[in-house]
């Protein structure tokens, strides 16, 4: 396994792989890997690439008040995982070399980014699209690993590389669970003990907003109505939002028509939390949740 530190360095390895016929699946990430990152890494040994992990900490998705400086990190076990994993090279780009000067280029995804994330973050979704478009263009074509745990994110990249015609497929993969349904995240070690024992909260509302949209038996606003209830009551989490969107556009729905993603994110302590279901989810199935090709299966974005 390579660790490479250039962009230069990285074309021309990739280069040399695709023209002795292999072809490459990219996992981009911040580091602090765990499971849920690993899947992303067995899904594209498994598809049979040549496996880039880039970990890269970009200051230009973070906003000012946010834990760019804090961001939890540890190359050593990263590298020992990828290792494990199968990656032939790991992608370790220092701030200034992906950004030698003041970025002056954005990439904006309208529409998509509006809601959630994009509103509680405002500037989040363009520092994203931006670092993911120097990504994509650093790897050229590639298979693109995300995880559906950020499905808002995996949304607005697959947009993005549909509307630019960048030579990537982005494939999704499932959210990888602890075993009390806590969705793995490199942010969840900023929790207390006490937090991290009520964090499986927000699964538990998102699988009870899911059962109530699959009954049809109640609108949208009821539903954000009870999960926001049950957060409430936790009294370490302050809700940030809980959301009932179309599947496809992820804009927050009136009614119950079409198929429907259920989000959510709740801040404990210093963690800010983000979670996701589709209709489909229960709480038995969170709670056992372990990524499967069968689960995989892909998102139908426009
Ligand atoms: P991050 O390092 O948090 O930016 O995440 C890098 C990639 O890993 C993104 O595509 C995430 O969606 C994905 N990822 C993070 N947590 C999980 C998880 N629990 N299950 C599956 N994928 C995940």
């Amino acid at each position: 396994m390579h660790v490479v530190r250039t962009i230069a360095e990285l074309r021309v390895l990739l280069d040399e792989a695709r023209h002795s016929g292999r072809t490459i699946g990219f996992v981009p990430t911040m580091g602090y890997l765990h499971t849920g990152h690993r899947s992303l890494l067995d899904a594209s040994v498994r598809d049979g690439h040549a496996t880039l992990l880039s970990i890269f900490v970009n200051p230009l998705q973070f906003a000012a008040n946010e834990d760019l400086g804090a961001y939890p990190r540890d190359l050593d076990a990263d590298l020992a995982m990828a290792s494990d994993a199968g990656a032939e090279w790991v992608f370790v780009p220092e701030v200034a070399e992906m950004y030698p000067r003041p970025v002056a280029t954005t990439v904006s995804v309208h529409g998509l980014g509006t809601w959630m994330e994009g509103s509680s973050r405002p500037t989040h979704f363009d520092g994203v699209a931006t670092v993911v478009t120097k990504l994509f263009s650093i790897a050229g074509t590639c298979s693109a690993y995300f995880g559906e745990k950020d499905y808002q994110q995996l949304a607005i990249i697959r947009r993005m590389a549909t509307d630019l015609s960048m030579p990537v497929n982005v494939i999704g993969c499932p959210t990888v669970r602890e075993p009390d349904g806590l969705a793995k995240s490199s942010r969840n070690v900023y929790l207390s003990a006490d937090e991290r024992a009520a964090a499986p909260v927000l699964i538990r509302a998102l699988c009870r907003g899911a059962e109530l949209v699959r009954g049809r038996s109640t609108d949208p606003a009821t539903v954000r109505h009870e999960m926001a209830a049950m957060i409430d009551a936790e009294p370490l989490g302050a809700l940030d939002y809980v959301e009932i969107a179309d599947a496809e556009t992820l804009e927050p729905v009136d009614t119950l028509d079409g198929p429907v993603r259920i989000f959510g994110a709740v801040r404990f302590g210093r963690a800010r939390l983000i979670d996701n279901v589709g209709e489909d989810m229960t709480i038995e199935r969170a709670l056992g949740a372990r990524p499967s090709s069968a689960d995989a299966t892909p998102m139908r974005l426009a």
